[in-house]
This record gives structure tokens, sequence and C-alpha cells, in this order.
């Protein structure tokens, strides 16, 4: 069952996915190569419980940690740990969620970190860009597969990039996964209508190869079958009737990338949206 929101929540969802962000720019000012995934973890586990929010993941089905940070071929869900020491030229997805004031938030993003390969840097770029072409088809009147077709149009046609199939983005609110899922493919004109007050988070997850992945042995971390790079970035946003509403921000995080050496930035082709 889908549940619509109020403009009332949806402004406290929003709240929690601004606390979202700052925490990720937390991560880009911090992230370098040679510091662990257990280091972002605890800065960022540490800066939401000081702003008097908590951890959205950590316990989540029994999820041990408050990111999940998943390097190159690894998909989403990657458990942040000591021995995971960044390294230059990787690629660092750090996905975030809050909850707050009884709502949650939702984001992601992909950090390159140093000299990364000019192919990893276009994969990033074109995922970026990918979930921006979705958020453009997530308007009042359109169906939910208009999103899904969009991000694979882009994302396939136009860059021969595989989209993961079996993760997908979702509704948010009271709860962190709510109805209903959304694909990052899809058919035009197909599934349900979205309609004012819908909010879900859009989160391509974008392979340089082939779009099978695979499970790892800790039950968690999702990698690419092939074993080449992944990139995923997420927003939430409402459904709104003069268009769609990005609830999440990412200029913080791109700011803060600016500012660290050690992070490249993505060049966004971002739409006026
Ligand atoms: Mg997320
Ligand atoms: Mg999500």
């Amino acid at each position: 069952m889908i549940i619509y929101k109020t403009d009332e929540e949806i402004e406290f969802i929003r709240e929690s996915c601004l606390l979202v962000c700052r925490v990720l720019a937390e991560v880009g000012r911090i992230i370098r190569p040679g510091i662990s995934g257990a280091e972002i973890d605890k800065a960022a586990e540490t800066f939401i419980r000081d702003h008097g929010a908590t951890p959205s993941f950590k316990g989540y089905r029994g999820f041990p940690s408050t990111l999940c940070v998943s390097v190159n071929e690894n998909v989403v869900h990657g458990i942040p740990s000591d021995k995971q020491i960044f390294r230059d030229g990787d690629i660092v997805s750090v996905d975030c969620g809050v909850f707050y004031n009884g709502f949650h938030g939702d984001s992601a993003y992909t950090f390159p970190l140093g000299d990364v390969d000019e192919s990893v840097m276009e994969l990033c770029r074109v995922t970026n860009t990918s979930l921006y072409r979705g958020i453009e088809a997530a308007l009042a009147g359109n169906r939910l597969g208009d999103i899904g077709f969009a991000v694979q149009q882009y994302v396939e046609r136009e860059h021969r990039y595989g989209v993961v199939r079996e993760l997908v983005g979702h509704g948010i609110g009271r709860e962190l996964h709510e109805a209903p899922e959304v694909p990052n493919y899809g058919k035009r004109g197909r599934g349900p209508m979205l309609r004012e007050g819908l909010v879900i988070a859009i989160e391509p997850m974008v392979n340089q190869g082939r779009k099978e992945v695979r499970t790892s042995a800790d039950g968690w971390t999702v990698f690419a079958r092939d074993h080449k790079p992944s990139a995923h970035y997420e927003h939430t946003i409402a459904i709104r009737r003069d268009g769609p509403d990005i609830l999440s921000d990412h200029s913080a995080i791109e700011e803060a990338i600016r500012g660290n050496a050690h992070v490249r930035a993505v060049a966004l082709k971002t739409a006026a949206v």
C-alpha cells in the first residue's frame, strides 16, 4: 500500500534527508586514500547522534553499521570495517539513512579518490546524470515505469552500461522502505500513477560491465559478477503539482569535495529540476 504524505510530513522527510546530506558532506570532507571504512562510519554515526537522530541502517535486518560503504566492484550494502582501507584510484559509494522526528531520509553518493581511471569517472558521471534523468520523469500524472525507463534508456541505450535489476529504489516515510518499489528499468506508461504526496528514493546502481550481481559471503555486500566497477547515487524526492521536489541536496557534498584534494569532482550534467 502506498502511503501519500501531507505537505507537513514532506517537510519532516526533507529535514531527515538534509541531515543525511550533511553526514555525506562530512564524509566528503574526511575521505581520502589510507583511511578506512570504519573511520568514516564512526564519524557518520557520531554526527547523526550529535544531531539528535538515529542511523536508519544500523540494526536494520541485522545490518551492523551506520553507512553502507561499497568500493569499486561492490555495488551496494558494503559493510565498513577497519580492514577496508581506501586506495588511490578507488571509487567509494556511501549510502546513508537517518531517522529523525519520526521520518527517515535516504541518500547516496559515489566518491572518486585520487587518480581514478577516466573510464570510471565517466561511469560516475553517467550514473549521477541518470539519477537526474529519472527525477525529470517523476511528474504527477506519469507512471512509475516512466522513471525506470528514463534511467535505463540513458544508461543502457546511450552509454552501454548495465543497470542493476535486483536492487531498486523505494517509497520512504515513517518506514525506511515503503511501497512502491522504484526500479531503475522499466517500460513507459506502465505501473502505478505518480500522484502528489508520493515520496520515493530514486537510486540508480550502474555497472561499468554487465548488469549481473552476486552477494558476497558476508551476506550483505552486493558486487558486480564480472568485478568491474559500479556507481550509485540516490535522492529522495516528493511528487508535487509543479514537478519533482528533491528533498535531499548534494550541493554541500559537492562543496566538501571541492575542498578535499583527495576526491575528484563528478562533473554534473544535471538538468534544471
Ligand atoms: Mg540509500
Ligand atoms: Mg534507498
